[in-house]
């Protein structure tokens, strides 16, 4: 079949350059770049894709390190499929969620569609969406209209399992900040009022309320700002919490309760509340079975096995998930080490150079390609992602 011979001769051309790929891998890991700081990484995929014959756009939706690349012969041409990569690090860890995989995997398949675009309808794109990590870029890069005009979206991220329809948990990033009055901690305590109690207390009723909510619920924070001396009466106290669940809905009566203890606190301790909910908001991802049965299969024929054990439930948020609100998508996971490794660890970024790790960059190339073959040699596929995609929203 036509299609097989596609895959084949994308497979030949990824294999053709699959040191030049490692290495790439290797460079972004080797400067890691935290949240739309990634300039490096953002010029080094264009000049890349534009070695390959790809036209750049380079600060896509105003954002300085986001990108797209479009085929300038095929610019008109649907269906339209974009791969997206991703090239963020952590502070302190690096690449420790092991996005240089998740580029070089799409740059790996941009670079071998090349060679049977021709022949096939539509066309592709690369997507560098920064700041996965902090920021929700493609929360932005959605609200400016950037995923218009496309059929389907896809990248493969790494873990320490392979699955492929895993969903992500909606997240929404919120502020607390307590303003209370300074004072001598030990001469006139009486005269202040302690900011830092509010945030404390708010802290001790979260956890009073999580008996009482759903098990895919996580509520997790970090103090920000808990006072300047022990003998001042803290006059200023914030932290940060990251509230998730499961879907949208129940998110956002979860945010009401949240800022309930906030109020309760402040209530308590005299201190002023401010409550804002930054504009980093999560939406839960919702995969594409049709896409996700595709890509299975392109996997299996690679030779990668999914990972049948139970699910552990363990899920983390994903800005994929609000661009799979607007356009369908998949966000597939590939194992690059053992399960006791876990994501954003000191183990997971020495993984992400690894041999496993490379040899999963080069077969995500591959299946991503082939399930960008398969789509666009059926128009059948076309019109089933997209039903499906309508029954879910
Ligand atoms: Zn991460
Ligand atoms: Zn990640």
């Amino acid at each position: 079949m036509e299609k097989e011979r596609f895959k084949e001769q994308i497979t030949r051309k990824i294999d053709s350059i699959k040191d030049e790929l490692v290495e790439f891998s290797h460079l972004i890991h080797r400067n890691p770049e935290t949240s739309f700081e990634e300039r490096k990484a953002a010029a080094w995929l264009a000049e890349k894709l534009e070695a390959n014959g790809f036209q750049v756009e380079r600060r896509l939706g105003g954002l300085e390190t986001a990108f797209r690349a479009v085929l300038p012969q095929r610019i008109q041409k649907r269906p339209a499929v974009a791969l997206l990569a991703e090239y963020d690090a952590l502070p302190e860890i690096g690449h420790a969620c092991g996005h240089n995989i998740i580029a070089t995997a799409s740059l790996g398949a941009a670079i071998g569609l090349t060679e049977v675009i021709s022949q096939l309808p539509g066309t592709i794109q690369v997507i560098g969406t920064p700041a996965e990590e902090s920021g929700c870029g493609k929360k932005i890069l959605v609200e400016k209209g950037m995923f218009r005009e496309l059929d389907a979206a896809m990248m493969v991220h790494p873990s320490n399992r392979t699955l492929v329809a895993r969903g992500s948990l909606a997240s929404q990033l919120v502020e607390v900040k307590f303003y209370g009055k300074a004072a001598h901690a030990a001469a006139y305590p009486e005269k202040g009022i302690n900011a830092l109690d509010g945030i404390i207390e708010t802290f001790n009723n979260i956890n009073g309320l999580r008996q009482h909510l759903r098990s895919d619920v996580r509520i997790h924070g970090i103090i920000t700002n808990g006072g300047a001396r022990t003998n001042i009466v803290p006059d200023f106290a914030a932290a940060s919490f990251q509230v998730r669940a499961a879907d949208d809905k129940y998110l956002s009566e979860l945010l009401q309760k949240v800022k309930n203890c906030a109020r309760a606190a402040a209530l308590a301790s005299g201190a002023r509340l401010e409550f804002e909910l930054s504009d980093s908001y999560y939406q839960a991802m919702k995969p594409n079975h049709t896409l996700a049965e595709l890509f299975v299969a392109n996997l299996r024929q690679l030779g990668e096995e999914l990972d049948e054990s139970p699910q552990t439930g363990a899920m983390g948020s994903t800005d994929m998930g609000n661009v799979s609100s607007v356009v369908p998508a998949i966000h597939p996971y590939i194992a690059i080490c053992p399960e006791k490794a876990v994501g954003h660890s000191p183990q997971f970024a020495q993984a992400a150079i690894s041999p496993r790790a490379d040899r999963a960059l080069l077969i995500s190339a591959k299946a991503l390609a082939s399930t960008i073959v398969d789509l666009l040699s059926d128009p059948g596929l076309i019109s089933k992602v997209q039903r499906e995609f309508k029954s879910q929203h």
